[in-house]
């Protein structure tokens, strides 16, 4: 199964994409953690791409692309993968369909999270992130633990705000995604692709929607 995971940062792409990669065992490919991992070991590519993530824009097409050709060669990606924060430009996806039909597959479905801009606000700035496994918590409904232990890799000290989490990036990022992001819409939808689910429900019942939608 070759799936897309679409909609505004803090729509729950990543943590429906976790819960699916679980279930289907298949991996999660999320650009945005491959780069912030490549930014806190240093590497060229975490050079390059920091300065944009701080301010909120886009990581440039041919380095992301670069990363994710290399990522789907994967063994572990042959059965299927779900892509989450990819694409998020036309050019990306475009892109995408070229590798993938170099290696005989395509997309099957692309689930669209539609969540309300002022949901996504509220939901990033009080999001956490641990840097070592990449848990979401979310301060208001899933606090990370008292002791700063994360409970899903058991490290501590990494259970941080990212930087681009504050309101002013914040809002950068949802611009960025309405002038470049949400032409996407309409690309999977003349593929015939795209599923719309609403967002704004909790995990359990976006989650059921999901399965219903791959299950037809
Ligand atoms: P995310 O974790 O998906 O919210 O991504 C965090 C940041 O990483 C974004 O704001 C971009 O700076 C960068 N990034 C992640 N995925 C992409 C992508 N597909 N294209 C360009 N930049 C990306």
């Amino acid at each position: 199964m070759e799936l897309i995971f679409l909609g505004y940062p803090g729509s729950g792409k990543g943590t429906q994409a976790k819960l699916l990669s679980d279930q289907l065992t298949i991996p999660q490919i999320s650009t945005g953690d491959i780069l912030r991992d490549a930014v806190a070991s240093g590497t060229p590519l975490g050079l390059e791409a920091k300065k944009y993530m701080e301010n909120g824009d886009l990581v440039p097409d041919e380095v992301v692309i670069g990363l994710v050709d290399e990522r789907l060669q994967q063994p572990d990606a042959q059965k299927g993968f779900i892509l989450d924060g990819f694409p998020r430009t036309i050019a990306q996806a475009v892109q995408l369909d070229a590798i993938l039909e170099k290696q005989h597959r395509s997309i099957k479905i692309v689930i669209f999270l539609k969540v309300p801009k002022a949901t996504v606000i509220e939901r990033l700035t009080s999001r956490r992130t641990c840097l070592k496994c990449h848990r979401v918590y979310n301060m208001i409904t899933d606090p990370p633990p008292p002791d700063g232990v994360c409970d899903r890799c058991g490290e501590k000290r990494y259970i941080v705000q990212r930087e681009d989490d504050n309101e002013q990036t914040v809002r950068t990022r949802l611009d960025v995604y309405e002038s470049q992001t949400r032409p996407l819409i309409e690309y999977y939808r003349e593929q015939g692709k795209l599923v719309l689910i609403d967002g704004s429900q909790t995990i359990p019942e976006v989650q059921e929607q999901i399965q219903r939608n791959l299950r037809n």
